[in-house]
């Protein structure tokens, strides 16, 4: 690997860990197959088995360089999984805060993730 390589894995890797926080999200599509979008909107699948991808940078390395979404996919839907479960529980602690039937205790969750 030359230098520039190396320059340009790191800086992939970089982006590849960002990918939620830069506005990036996931969503099954069909066995193995994670259809990533941009926070503009653009789209590109990743084989999740295959760790190959369908954007321009993955196809511009003809696949001997991994592209951000194919290193960052794992940790795009783990953040966004316990985003969502971050959401849920603060809707249902508003509704519970607005229906005085809720049983005391019912919110009493601990999530360890
Ligand atoms: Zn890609």
């Amino acid at each position: 690997m030359t230098l520039d390589e190396a320059r340009l894995m790191a800086n992939v890797n970089g982006r590849a860990q960002r990918l939620f926080e830069d506005g990036y999200r996931a969503r099954w599509n069909g066995v193995g197959l994670l259809e990533i979008r941009s926070a503009k909107g653009a789209t590109y699948l990743v084989d999740t088995e295959a760790e190959t991808c369908d954007c321009p940078f993955y196809r511009a390395h003809q696949g001997r360089h991994p592209c951000k979404h194919s290193l960052g996919w794992r940790l795009l839907v783990s953040r966004q999984r316990a985003c969502r479960r971050l959401v849920l529980l603060l809707l249902l602690r508003a509704w519970a805060d607005l229906d005085d039937r809720t049983p005391a205790g019912f919110l009493e969750v601990n999530c360890h993730d």
